[in-house]
This record gives C-alpha cells, structure tokens and sequence, in this order.
C-alpha cells in the first residue's frame, strides 16, 4: 500500500473516530440534563409526601385538641352534678365518671405532645428534603449551562468533521467500493475502517491473507474477510 493511500485511511479513520467522540459528546450533553431533571423532579415528590405527612399530623393533633375540649366540658357538667348529688351512691357514680373522663382527658394530652414532637420532627425533615431539592436544582442549572456552552463549539467541529470527511472519503473510489463503505459507515461509525497490524486486522484479529496483502499493497479496497471492514496498513514512519 502506498504511503500516501495509506495515510489516506488512516486519516479518515481518525477522523470517524473524532467525529463519533465529538456526537458522543453532543448527545450526552441533553442526556445529563434529563437526568438532572428527573432528580429534581423526584426531590419535589419526595417534598410533597413529607408536606401532606405534615398536614395529616396536623390534622390527627386537631382532632385530639378537639376531643379533648369536648372531654373537659364533660368533666365540667359531671363537676357540676357532683353538687346536686343527692346520694352517697349518686355521687359516687359521678366522681367515677369524672375520673374516667380525667383518665381520657390525660391519655389524649399525652398523644396530643406525642404528635406535636413528630411534627417538629417531620418538619426538619422536610427541611432536609427542601434544602436536597434546591440543591439538585443548582446543580441542573450549572448542567444547563454547561451544556449550552459547549453546543455551538461541538456543533461546528462536527460540522467541520463531516466536511473533511467528505474530502477523506474520496480516496474510496469505484461503485462497488462506494457503496461497501456507505453500508459500513452506517452501521460501524468509527469502526468500518480496520488496521492491519502485524498482518491481523486490529479489529477481530483474524490473519490477512497472503493474496489480501498483496492487494493491500497495491492500494486496492480490501475487506476484512471475517469482520467485513476496509482494512488499510498502518503507514511506516
Ligand atoms: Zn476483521
């Protein structure tokens, strides 16, 4: 192969190769995005379930001041009956029902403190969870920005690859030629060209036929006859 059809692939291949780093960089961009986006997201529902824990303790600690008011008022009227008991046994059935009531009343205090305290809890998790989500929401903006700043760089060298490209591709002359390669660019992307290293193609290892070195050495196009690529020798420095 000559020095010069040699270079020739090499350069294309490299060029694949630069241009396939340069899209993967291109594409990642919106994929970190969406990424980021979809944690922020997350942090918000996780925000929002602590919020309505929040509000269902809320409302069971309202409940309970509420029994608790009707559980005193009871008291009061029993305190009342006490006086206008007319027996021993009357009164003490009264005083009884007072202090069950009393009990009752103690008990819903206590859950009462007890809810209070999972509040306070809650609530710095809640806290918690909103400082996480400002934080994923920093961290989305500076990804945005990021991203946005490298686009127009990345889209020009792609842009600008794929016009060297087309200049490379022309040392792949013939129909037949043509159209192997269009095929293999397609569906290989940077590995539709394959060294030939030591006599093996670089890409699946397999030995280059005598015949096929000597085809290569005339700077013909040649496949890999296992992998299917254009192989090209690597230029001797
Ligand atoms: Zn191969």
């Amino acid at each position: 192969m000559s020095t010069a059809t040699s270079e020739g692939y090499q350069h294309l291949h490299t060029l694949l190769q630069q241009l396939h780093d340069a899209e993967y960089l291109l594409s990642h961009g919106p994929k970190r995005i969406a990424l980021a986006e979809k944690k922020v997201a997350a942090a918000g529902q996780d925000c929002e379930a602590q919020k309505a824990a929040i509000k269902d303790l809320k409302k069971s600690a309202d409940q309970r001041n509420l029994d608790l008011k009707t559980s005193e008022a009871e008291i009061e009227k029993l305190n009342g009956q006490l006086n206008l008991a007319k027996t021993n046994k009357e009164y003490d059935i009264i005083r009884g029902g007072i202090e069950t009531q009393q009990a009752s009343s103690a008990e819903l205090e206590d859950q009462i403190l007890e809810i209070l305290g999972d509040v306070d809890e809650a609530e710095a998790e809640l806290s918690q969870k909103e400082g996480a989500q400002s934080e994923l929401e920093e961290n989305l903006a500076s990804i945005k920005q990021e991203v946005a700043a490298k686009e127009p760089g990345l889209l020009e060298e792609v842009d600008r690859l794929n016009g060297e490209i087309k200049e490379a591709e022309k040392i792949i002359r013939g129909g037949d030629a043509v159209s192997a390669w269009k095929r293999l660019r397609l569906a290989q992307g940077p590995s539709a060209l394959a060294r030939v290293e030591d006599g093996y193609c670089s890409e699946c290892n397999t030995q280059v036929t005598p015949q096929d070195s000597v085809r290569l050495n005339l700077a013909e196009f040649v496949l890999c006859r296992s992998c299917g690529r254009i192989l090209y020798h690597v230029s001797e420095e």
